[in-house]
């Protein structure tokens, strides 16, 4: 059994069952919904993996940005209608 690897599409990010992927199926998703990637050369789509992957490290990380960043506006604009900084004006 291999139940811990989930194929995935790395074009459209779909979990495809390990029974299309052991059929070669893989072929006809993409010839159904990824037309323009077919014929790409074998190092396209690890390639692609890769650039997903980096990116929701990097989406992750931007969201902890802004959080951070919108409690820190926050911060400062209830201090300043209370009146406690006066030195930004
Ligand atoms: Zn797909």
């Amino acid at each position: 059994m291999n139940g811990i690897i989930k194929p995935r599409c790395v074009i459209c990010l779909e979990v495809l069952s390990n029974e299309l992927v052991k059929e070669n199926k893989l072929k006809v998703h993409l010839e159904a919904y990824h037309t323009p990637f077919i014929g790409k050369d074998q190092g396209f789509f690890p390639r692609k993996e890769q650039e997903i992957k980096q990116n929701q490290k990097r989406s992750k990380m931007m969201r902890r940005y802004n959080f951070q960043e919108q409690r820190i506006t926050e911060c400062i604009l209830d201090q300043s209608e209370k009146g406690e900084i006066n030195s930004w004006k």
